[in-house]
């Protein structure tokens, strides 16, 4: 907890002039200020803190927990006021944006001795030059290292009067430079921002005020913003200022709507950064459908960034990064976030990652070299936007550094298009500004340019010479105490420095008197006497202060001009930098996949254009290495979805089995297994084959969303038909029981024709899990359903788990097995198995085989409802049966007529 300082000598405090209804100088600055940033809490700069006054002071210190004072009076009422200090401001504004707060950082903007010409009444200027938001972070102690904090703009376009909507969204990175766009449809938007996990949206405030939006839009990280940043007319021209650029021809045909989002993203960069350009990259498009379609509840559901409960460990991400540098790992998760569709695209990483999977030294000299590599493209981000210290600058230089070993390094493997294309982006820096860095550059650097000595020795004469002087004086400094103490004979006596007196000579108080008195009054001055102390200067010590504050003065002046000189021979090489970042990012991904290969025994699946799926020896990629380390072997699986024929839709697997037996993981480990694939990486497998997939769609039966209000029931609801309305022939759909959060019946009836519409409408390939075993009937009808189960064996009438997918049903659900492996009493077990055998005499399987001989299809049953049997119709079907038409007579014939027409008349 801080105690508030009072406020910096230089203003004048609230409290100076806080007479019942006026307002100070101050506090008219304050209040004009905070008016213009009305949705922020101001950071007031005073001396070395921030003070936050009036509400937002209430804001902070209840967030923040920290001390909630009073300072004067505005208009007669106190001023709720609290404080942090300047050297922790990341730490406090780190929490406040995660709480959803933002903060507008106002600084002193000139020197108070300026202010003081202007008059004793006179305040220091102050302005804000920074809106820090949650999607606009540069620092590293406000972000997470392994991923990217992304600010998305969204626009939208009406096609039609009902409703029908073109969005494009444009996403930046301001802490890599990274800015791209992609376009996408109404269904479609939910799914990128779940991709994006976006750290700020920003939209209109017609799109926020949208209601058929407001549901994915209130859940999210929105800023709502002025119509004339998502103008249209002006976009073009704002985007080519920003890259200061006569036209945006050369970032290719943006349509306006992209134009849109690309403008907005800039202009909220440049109203937050307060004029400053951020270094990105020309925005480039990302193709239509050229990413992996992953909605929210799949990412969820497969814990592809994190667990249910939010942990990294134990995630998808966590379990295959071995990446060694942070780059590294935001790329692997973006590159998870999104996998790839294109065949040839996966195939050029599959075979880099090949190259050093089969190459151990090779990798072993690589990750040495990027393990080197700090975080340049952060680093850069920070000079860029002034917010840099000599530590970005070593970070630049490390990198470039490492950069430069790695090319060599690379120089002599094969020639595979992604390396060769790294090493040409590694190429690019000019070796000379690492060497420059290098050599500028002391050997231990401060967080702060401001705190200085960061410059080592031998770079410039100049300031050499000055520290040399400062030094000196501070060598005389030492002289003079022991002068002092011995002409005084005052052995205690020492000369001591803080920031109030500046130097000073300091005796205990028993020798105050001594030096008060003649002959020594004639050289000590007295200052102030403490409990236990009495100071005193004299006008040596103050000449030579005088020398000392100059030289120190001098020589951090030198080494600021030397910081801004390398910081803009830096910047000016941002985009070579940039690449470079890149390169040693993607060479880390590549040989860090390569690794886990290596490492967890996974094979190169063969990823192309058919509807095949399949997985030999198939294994759960995160299951696996869970199980491992408790010593258990996991049990592989194979997995074949493959169209029966040429030109047939994929198939649906019905998995049963009692619970625990494995259904969930099974199913999970296909659709990590063809999400690895199309991410470029190896597989967890003995064998994969795998069509590309469009769409990745993945549901479990009565998962619980109580935080969003709505029933578990009607969130599997929801979701399933989301994808009973979107997954096609391309699709991969995994059902995991669903149906379970009803009652058996509606539940069995709902599994039942999700599975026909998956099996006749959607054609896609399916994995449905299901306790209802009374589906596994559905396989004599539809002929691409193919019915699988997962082992267990019956051992001393307990139930045994073999985890092993083997075709077939299963012939009972083994529920109170399980129940009694989970301890249920004994007593309770036995009456459970009477009133199962009970049940069981009444033959539970036979309804569900009449529904299969009965029900129609659901391709025919779409038709209408089948008309009711009719006595009559039936009699004259058996009739006409019964007819042979080539071996009767005429006369026969015209008989059987009469007889049939009245078969069919209706009885009386
Ligand atoms: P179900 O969905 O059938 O209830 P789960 O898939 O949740 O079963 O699996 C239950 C547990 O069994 C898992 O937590 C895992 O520890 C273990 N398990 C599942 N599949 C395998 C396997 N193939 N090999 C080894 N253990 C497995
Ligand atoms: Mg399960």
């Amino acid at each position: 907890m801080d105690a508030t300082p009072l406020p910096a000598a230089n203003d004048a405090p609230p409290a100076a002039a806080g007479e019942e209804g006026r307002v100070t100088p101050l506090m008219e600055q304050y209040v004009e200020i905070k008016a213009a940033n009305p949705d922020c809490l101001l950071f007031y700069r005073m001396g070395d803190f921030y003070e936050l006054f009036f509400g937002d002071a209430e804001v902070a210190s209840r967030a923040l927990g920290i001390v909630l004072t009073k300072r004067g009076k505005h208009r007669g009422q106190d001023i709720p006021m609290c404080g942090v200090p300047v050297e922790r401001a990341d730490d406090y504004l780190h929490r406040l944006i995660a709480l959803g707060h933002r903060v507008a950082v106002c600084e002193q903007i000139e020197d108070p001795a300026e202010a003081r010409k202007r008059g004793g009444k006179s305040v220091v200027r102050r302005d804000v030059v920074r809106l820090v938001t949650p999607g606009t972070l540069t620092e590293d102690s406000l972000l997470d290292a392994k991923r990217n904090n992304y600010l998305v703009a969204i626009a939208r376009a009406k096609l039609s009067a009902d409703g029908d909507s073109a969005f494009a969204l444009a996403f930046l990175d301001i802490s890599t430079g990274e800015f791209r766009l992609v376009e996408c449809d109404r269904n479609g938007l939910p799914a990128e921002l779940a991709r994006l996990e976006p750290g700020e949206i920003i939209v209109s405030d017609a799109l926020y005020g949208d209601a058929e939006l407001a549901p994915l839009l209130r859940a999210l990280p929105v800023t709502p913003l002025g119509r004339d940043v998502f103008d249209g007319a002006s976009a073009e021209r704002r985007l080519a200022s920003y890259f200061a650029v006569a036209t945006t021809d050369a970032f290719g045909a943006l349509s306006r709507l992209e134009l849109t989002a690309a403008a907005a993203c800039v202009t909220y960069v440049e109203r937050t950064q307060i004029g400053k350009r951020p270094p990105l990259s020309p925005p480039t498009r990302e193709a239509a459908g050229a990413t992996l379609a992953i909605d929210a509840a799949t990412r969820t559901n497969l814990e592809l960034m994190r667990t249910q409960t939010g942990d990294r460990r134990g995630s998808m991400i966590g379990a295959i990064d071995r990446t060694v540098t942070v780059a590294g790992a935001r790329l692997l998760s973006q590159r998870l976030a999104a996998p790839l569709t294109d065949p040839t695209a996966i195939g050029r990483r599959l075979d880099s990652v090949e190259l050093f999977s089969t190459d151990a030294p090779l990798r072993g000299d690589v990750r040495e070299r990027l393990a080197a590599a700090p975080d340049l493209a952060r680093a850069l981000a920070r000079l860029v936007v002034g917010r840099g210290g000599p530590r970005d600058l070593a970070a630049i230089r490390d990198g470039l550094y490492a950069a430069a070993q790695l090319r060599a390094r690379l120089a002599a493997t094969p020639a595979v298009a992604e390396i060769i294309e790294a090493m040409a982006a590694l190429d690019r820096p000019d070796p000379a500004i690492a060497a420059e860095l290098a050599a500028a550059l002391g050997a231990e650097l401060p967080l702060f340019k401001r705190d200085g000595g960061f410059v080592g020795t031998q770079y410039d004469p100049a300031l050499d010479e000055t520290r040399a002087l400062r030094d000196e004086s501070r060598r005389v400094v030492a002289a003079l105490q022991a002068r002092y103490a011995d002409g005084t004979q005052v052995k205690s006596l020492k000369i001591r420095h803080n920031n109030v007196l500046g130097y000073f000579v300091e005796v205990t108080a028993q020798h105050g008197d001594k030096l008060m008195n003649p002959p020594w009054n004639a050289t000590f001055i007295h200052r102030q006497t403490l409990a236990g102390q009495v100071r005193f200067t004299s006008t040596e010590l103050g000449a030579l202060e005088a020398k000392i504050a100059n030289a120190a003065d001098r020589a951090l002046g030198l080494e600021l001009e030397i910081f801004d000189r390398l910081a803009a021979r830096v910047i000016a090489a941002a985009d070579e930098i940039k690449a470079a970042a890149h390169a040693l990012a993607a060479i880390d991904v590549t040989v860090a996949l390569a690794e886990l290969a290596v490492e967890r025994a996974y094979v190169r699946p063969q990823v192309d254009a058919s509807r095949d799926f399949v997985i030999m020896g198939g294994r759960h990629p995160v299951v696996e290495q869970a199980i491992g380390r408790d010593g258990g072997p996991f049990v592989a699986n194979d997995c074949d979805l493959s169209p029966p024929q040429a030109g047939a839709a994929g198939r649906i697997y019905l998995v049963t089995g009692p619970n625990m037996a494995g259904k969930s993981t099974y199913l999970r480990q296909n659709a990590l297994i063809a999400v690895l694939a199309q991410i470029g990486s190896f597989v967890p497998a003995r064998e994969a084959r795998i069509g590309v997939v469009d769409r990745l769609f993945s549901r479990v039966g009565a998962a619980d969303d109580l935080a969003r209000g709505r029933s578990t029931f009607m969130v599997e609801m929801v979701e399933t038909a989301a994808i009973l309305n979107q997954a096609n022939e391309r699709s991969l759909v995994i059902l995991d029981e669903i149906g379970r959060g009803t009652a058996t019946f509606d539940g069995l009836s709902i599994a039942w024709a999700a599975i026909e519409h998956l099996h006749e409408q959607n054609r896609c390939r399916a994995l449905f899990a299901t306790h209802f075993h009374e589906l596994t009937a559905l396989a004599a009808k539809l002929p691409r359903l193919f019915n699988a189960t997962v082992r267990v064996k019956e051992w001393q009438g307990d139930v045994v788990f073999l985890h092993e997918v083997v075709p077939g049903a299963a012939d009972r659900s083994y529920g109170i097995q399980v129940a009694k492996l989970a301890g249920l009493p004994g007593k309770v077990i036995e009456r459970a198995k009477l009133v199962l055998a009970e049940l069981e005499a009444e033959d539970r399987m036979s309804p569900a085989r009449h529904l299969i001989d009965d029900l129609p299809l659901f391709s025919a049953a779409a038709r209408g409802p089948a008309p009711p049997a009719n006595p009559a119709i039936e009699a004259v079907m058996k009739a006409l049966a019964a007819l042979h038409p080539d071996e009767m007579s005429p006369r026969e014939a015209m008989e059987a007529l009469y007889a049939l027409k009245l078969l069919a008349k209706p009885r009386s």
